[in-house]
């Protein structure tokens, strides 16, 4: 049997790319100006492009592939599992041993008020599950009039047209009429970009956007409010990790006006920020939680809905048959994907091996880059990272939008084999939870190596 996989060139596999494949956020004519980066395989936390170079993957793929690449244990379970089942629905009555045994292990692992997972593909569709199980159970509380809900400007919830109005992203909203009705925003706890020139402490900025969540709730009227959504550590908004007085004081509100509490885990969950659950790492007791990427570390695609006692009981005692699911929720493959890579992770206790040794080595080596001349801020958590790249110090001036520093500076990691995210000027990492303290070393070194590049190419 022949096998398509990397038996053309570069250049072929890169026009064949560009004429056919319509990338997910991209802009088509830049990539196909450029050629796309072919990867071929991945060990560990390395990847090797088409062209044999070996580039540190300081994103774990799309903040996912936690237990790293080349995990055997799944790829057998994956095909034992598509041996014996490949697939069988979860509709009508059914289940199978894969769905069965993830969804108790899953459990088990979270938050102990957790006790029922709802499976889907993708964070994405999680997102629009939480939407449209939050609204049915206040319909079960006898309160149907509690239907919107409240998220954060820049917070990124999925692609989907529920899970895009949630997020915040000016530029997703503007291009197709969202957010839908129901959906309103507040600002984020974003100290660096928003709260520095403000006059206040981190903490009481903090403080300050924690409580326009009251105002908003008491604007509406808490008998309107629904839930409030929002990511532990907003990922895709630039790792903005918040001050410590932010999330005890969510809680407080969403309690006090009797809404639900949803944090989006799909990134900070399976242990990114040192931590099982990131709503573990800031002490929080959500009523639901969408779960994805480090549910499989992307081996792969799933995610799912953990869901509450307080949430779960009302709905299924009086909403009868909730009408929503889809035809691969609990996909046999990817059931014992997950159950795979917990076992992983759970046998090799990666999430307290992270916590104990990585995350003090990456705050060691991330944060000493602080005193690059480029860079206004270093902050991290966990396993997740940001670098605010600035003109000047110290009045931390932003390169004009025009420069791109961002985009530059990413183009220019992937040269020197360390792959960084750009968020605008804001260099984002979240390694692999396996990744060595000699790769933590090697990560820092090559972002250095970078931001001297950068400043060279600016001058
Ligand atoms: N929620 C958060 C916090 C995310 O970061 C993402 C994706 O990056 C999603 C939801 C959407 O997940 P997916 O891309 O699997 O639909």
């Amino acid at each position: 049997m022949t096998l398509h996989r990397n038996i053309r060139t570069t250049a072929e596999y890169q026009a064949i790319d560009a004429a056919h494949h319509w990338h997910p956020f991209t802009d088509t004519k830049d990539l196909n100006a450029k050629g796309a980066r072919v990867i071929v395989k991945a060990e560990g936390v390395w990847l090797t492009d088409s062209e044999g170079a070996r580039i540190l993957d300081g994103m774990a793929g799309l903040w996912c592939v936690n237990v790293g690449y080349g995990r055997e244990e799944i790829v057998e379970a994956v095909a034992r599992q598509m041996r014996e089942l490949p697939y069988y629905n979860t509709f009508f009555q059914c289940t199978h041993p894969a769905a069965a045994e993830f969804a108790e292990a899953l459990c088990a692992q979270a938050p102990a008020h957790m006790n029922r997972v709802f499976f889907t593909n993708s964070g994405s569709e999680a997102n629009d599950t939480v939407f449209r199980l939050a609204r049915v159970y206040w319909d079960c509380m006898g309160k149907p009039s509690k239907k919107i809900f409240i998220a954060r400007r820049n917070g990124y919830h999925g692609s989907t047209v529920a899970a895009a109005s949630l997020g915040g992203m000016a530029p997703m909203h503007a291009q197709s009429g969202l957010p839908i009705e129901g959906v309103r925003h507040i600002g984020q706890p974003y100290w660096f970009g928003e709260g520095r020139d403000s006059g206040m402490t981190p903490e009481e900025f903090g403080l300050a956007r924690a409580r326009e969540l009251e105002a908003m709730i008491d604007e509406l009227g808490a008998d309107n409010v629904c839930a409030f959504v929002a990511e532990p550590i907003q990922g895709a908004g630039g790792v903005v990790i918040p001050p410590d007085s932010y999330w005890p004081e969510i809680q407080r509100i969403c309690r006090e006006r009797d809404i639900l509490l949803v944090a989006d885990e799909v990134i900070c969950g399976f242990g990114r920020t040192g931590a099982w659950w990131g709503s573990e790492t800031f002490g929080i007791e959500p009523d639901l939680m969408p779960i994805a990427k480090g549910m499989t570390s992307g081996y792969q695609p799933m995610g799912g809905v953990l869901i509450s006692d307080r949430v779960a009981g009302p709905v299924i005692d009086k909403a009868g048959e909730f009408f929503h699911g889809f035809t691969y929720s609990g996909h046999p493959a990817a059931a014992a994907a997950g159950l795979a890579n917990l076992r992983i992770m759970q046998e090799e206790r990666l999430v307290e091996r992270a916590a104990r040794i990585a995350a003090p080595r990456l705050a060691q080596v991330w944060r000493a880059l602080a005193d690059h001349p480029l860079v206004g801020e270093a902050r991290c958590r966990g396993l997740v990272g940001a670098l605010e790249l600035v003109r000047s110090k110290p009045d931390m001036a932003r390169f004009p939008e025009h420069v791109g520093a961002g985009a530059l500076c990413r183009d220019l990691s992937v040269r020197n084999g360390l792959v960084m995210r750009a968020v605008g000027d804001t260099m984002i990492i979240a390694p692999p939870l396996v990744i060595s303290e000699d790769e933590i070393d090697e990560l820092g070194a090559r972002a250095r190596r970078t931001l001297d590049d950068l400043a060279e190419r600016l001058e």
